[in-house]
């Protein structure tokens, strides 16, 4: 028990590092279980996993809190962020060497993901957490570990699990702000929109480095004709702007808020902490972000809709390479994005290759048409959305060439949104203003590539996954860059892309699913197993947060090693 616990930790006080290691069992604390799941070979590894195992009844939290896999995943959350915030103030107010107390648990930035960081079930309550186990040079500091161990972390514990001892108000509004916005995502649906922004959002950040809201920042406030209400399940209402299907054109002067409007939008893809400010702009949960991304590998993409004629006759209808241009990786990106089952594209002018978004009407008679490759996306959008379903949210700032094609025209002015469709439209009707029509009108082909296992390692060196913060996984010695995925919040969704690599190349992948059949299964093995099932360790099973099948996706598609058919 506990005490046992303490007085091994005593007794191992000046000995080799090493000896931490038959630390590794189950001890029972006075409220809780401790599990040792790994103990660190030096003071240099990755800390020592820890878990924290509470019968449901002794944490007290009320079952209504717990009843559906949403708010399961709302209070996990929740308890992970008081976990993590007990251990700072203990680390504060402690009288022992800062130094020595290394204790930490996964760290939720603004969004709200399911986690196994904190994970309860009928019975249990379980904590996943870290300790750096002191050492002074090599040699075990066994009384700093004891009063860690079995002093500091009964502490935390009492602070941030125990029903009793925790902010009920704001336990109870973490949960229910979380189900209104798993609510207006289905409302999306049900009313045909794509895209909801809540009268007084705030959706500037603080800065390029932190997620937290701006101070001060202007409270969006929706154009009169986009306006909807939405009752929630919690009892509010909510107003605001409905986008709906189409093609929404996004533009206004530089610096006047677009970028920042649209990167919002990204965003409510996932769910949002209480004030965050974007906690009621919800996106359509397969939205996805559609950039350029020069110099990425590109296997095997059928882009021959925006892309054909390529100088020495390079086949677009199975188009590889290892450094695309501009205009080829987005085509690339688009055609992936639709692979992986997206109906919702945001794409902005400031990551986007100008050739592929725009020709221009003088441009359009300098250079006959079987001299220019691309099909610029202006031509495209309205087939896209007609014959794919496929709906489009986008920036251009710069010309008019969407103009035509838009179902509504948005001016960010002064960071409000005024709907400017009537001019547009009359502009773009007037003589001299108008353009050719590029397109035939039809979106073109679309080719679900088929994995084959080939492209993975099978074993070894060669396949083993490592991740380096939220952009690159490494796997063997090949770096995946992921940078360009910007819907990717979460250093943890980056080591649950790994582990999933590893899950699926294990047991699933046989040479007749396509990427995004593949995916499915994944998930539906984590929808019926729990995220857990999926690591590789028995135990303490890593930081993972769930990642979507489309960062999953393009994550395989940024591989270079990837092989298809
Ligand atoms: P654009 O894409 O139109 O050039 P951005 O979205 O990049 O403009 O915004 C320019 C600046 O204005 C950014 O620093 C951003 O943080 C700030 N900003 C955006 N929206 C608001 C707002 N509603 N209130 C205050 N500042 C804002
Ligand atoms: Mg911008």
């Amino acid at each position: 028990d506990a005490r046992q616990l303490e007085s091994k930790l005593n007794n191992l006080d000046g000995q080799k590092y090493g000896a931490y290691k038959q630390l590794k069992g189950i001890y029972q604390f006075k409220d809780f279980r401790l599990a040792i799941d790994h103990v660190q070979v030096d003071p240099f590894a990755p800390p020592s996993k820890m878990r924290l195992i509470m019968n449901r009844e002794t944490a007290g939290i009320p079952a209504a809190l717990l009843d559906s896999k949403n708010k399961r995943i709302a209070v996990s959350d929740f308890l992970t962020r008081a976990f993590g915030e007990s251990i700072r103030k203990q680390i504060k107010t402690s009288d022992m060497n800062n130094k020595n107390i290394k204790i930490m648990i996964d760290r939720p930035g603004q969004e709200i993901l399911e986690r196994t960081s904190t994970v309860i079930d009928e019975q249990v309550l379980e904590v996943r957490f870290e300790a750096g186990l002191p050492a002074a040079g090599r040699k075990i500091l066994g009384r700093a570990a004891a009063r860690i161990i079995t002093g500091l972390l009964p502490e935390i514990a009492g602070d941030s699990l125990f029903y009793q001892n925790i902010d009920q108000k704001a336990l109870r509004e973490h949960v229910e702000m979380m189900l209104d916005q798993v609510h207006m995502r289905k409302e999306l649906d049900e009313r045909d929109l794509v895209a909801f922004v809540a009268d007084e959002s705030i959706l500037p950040r603080h800065s390029g480095v932190s997620d937290k809201p701006l101070k001060n920042a202007v409270p969006f406030s929706s154009p009169e004709n986009l306006k909807v209400e939405i009752s929630l399940p919690s009892g509010r209402t909510v107003t605001g702007m409905g986008i709906g299907e189409g093609i929404t054109l996004i533009v206004g002067g530089g610096y006047h808020g677009k970028s920042t409007l649209l990167q919002a939008l990204e965003r409510g893809v996932y769910n949002h902490i209480p004030d965050d400010g974007r906690e009621m702009v919800i996106t359509r949960n397969d939205a996805s972000k559609i950039r350029a991304e020069d110099g990425r590998n590109i296997e095997k993409v059928n882009i021959s809709t925006f892309i054909n004629n390529l100088p020495a006759k390079k086949d677009t209808h199975a188009f590889s390479t290892e450094n695309a241009s501009g205009s080829t990786s987005q085509a690339a990106n688009v055609m992936e994005a639709l692979e992986a089952d997206t109906r919702l594209l945001l794409i902005d002018e400031d990551t986007s290759a100008t050739n592929f978004m725009i020709r221009d009407a003088r441009m359009q008679k300098l250079i006959a048409p079987d001299k220019e490759p691309i099909t610029p996306f202006s031509g495209k959008v309205k087939p896209l959305y007609e014959d794919k379903d496929v709906s489009t949210i986008l920036i251009v700032g710069g010309s008019g060439d969407y103009f035509d094609v838009a179902d509504r025209v948005l001016m960010m002015d002064e960071y409000k949104l005024k709907d400017v469709t009537a001019a547009a439209k009359e502009i773009a009707e007037t003589e001299g203003y108008r353009r050719e029509d590029m397109s035939d009108n039809t979106f073109g082909e679309m080719t679900e590539r088929v994995l084959l296992k080939s492209g993975f390692p099978k074993s070894g060196k060669e396949s083993r996954l490592k991740t380096k913060g939220r952009t690159t996984i490494l796997y063997g010695r090949e770096p995946i860059e992921i940078s360009g995925l910007e819907q990717l919040v979460d250093d943890s969704q980056t080591n649950c892309i790994s582990v999933m690599i590893e899950y699926f190349r294990n047991q699933i992948l046989d040479d007749r699913l396509t990427m995004s059949e593949t995916a499915d299964r994944i998930y539906n093995d984590i929808e019926k197993n729990g995220l857990d099932s999926i690591s590789p360790y028995s135990g303490h099973p890593g930081n993972l947060a769930l990642p979507r099948k489309q960062e999953f996706i393009g994550t395989l598609n940024r591989y270079r090693s990837l092989k298809v058919k």
